[in-house]
C-alpha cells in the first residue's frame, strides 16, 4: 500500500515526459468543422460558402470555405503560436471572431462554431472579449446611418480614426453580425 503513491508520482512524471515531447514536435491539427447561427436577435443571414481562417500570432494559418451546410475542413501545424484565433467572413458576416483557442486536445478534432460567438461575461455583467478575456477595451457594436468617426491627435501631432465615439464602436448601415469589438485586439466578434 505504502507503494501506491510513488506509483503515483511515477505515472505523472511519465506522462509529464510525454506531453513535453508531443508539445516540443509539430503535428498537424485536422479539424471538421461545423457552423451553427446561434442567435435569434441577429439577422438571419444564412451560413452560405463563409469563409473560415485562422490566424495564430496575427499570421494566417488555414483559410477554407464551407459548404452551403456550414460544415468545414481546415488544417494547419502550429509552432510557437500563443493562441489561434478562428474567424468567419461572408455576406452579412463582416469578419469575426469565433474562438480563440491556446492548446488542442487533440490533432483530429471536430468542432462546432456559433455565430456570433455565445457572449461571455464578467461579474459586473459587462461582456468579455473571447481572446483577451477583458472587458475595459470591448464596446458595442452600433449600426446606424452615419457613422461617426473620431479624430484622435496625439502629442507627436499624429492622426488617427477611431470608429469608437461615446463609448460605441459606429459601422455602417448594413447590419451585419458581431455584436461588439474589442478595441485591443481590434476584432469583432
Ligand atoms: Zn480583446
Amino acid at each position: 500500500m505504502r507503494l501506491l503513491p510513488t506509483i503515483t508520482i511515477l505515472c505523472f512524471g511519465i506522462t509529464g515526459i510525454f506531453s513535453l515531447n508531443f508539445k516540443s514536435k509539430t503535428y498537424p491539427i485536422n479539424i471538421t468543422g461545423h457552423l451553427k447561427e446561434s442567435r435569434k436577435e441577429t439577422p438571419h443571414i444564412g451560413l452560405n460558402f463563409v469563409t473560415v481562417f485562422v490566424k495564430g500570432n496575427n499570421k494566417l494559418l488555414a483559410k477554407t470555405e464551407a459548404n452551403a451546410k456550414g460544415d468545414f475542413h481546415i488544417t494547419f501545424t502550429p509552432t510557437t503560436e500563443k493562441s489561434f484565433d478562428f474567424f468567419c467572413t461572408g455576406i452579412g458576416i463582416d469578419t469575426i471572431l469565433v474562438a480563440s483557442l491556446k492548446t488542442f486536445d487533440s490533432d483530429v478534432m471536430e468542432m462546432t462554431f456559433n455565430l456570433p460567438i455565445k457572449y461571455k461575461k464578467n461579474t459586473l455583467g459587462k461582456v468579455i472579449c473571447p481572446k483577451c478575456n477583458r472587458s475595459d477595451k470591448v464596446y458595442k457594436i452600433e449600426y446606424g446611418d452615419a457613422p461617426v468617426t473620431t479624430m484622435h491627435i496625439n502629442k507627436s501631432g499624429d492622426t488617427s480614426y477611431s470608429p469608437i465615439y461615446k463609448g460605441i464602436y459606429q459601422a455602417s448601415c448594413v447590419v451585419e453580425m458581431a455584436k461588439y469589438y474589442c478595441y485591443r485586439d481590434k476584432i469583432k466578434f
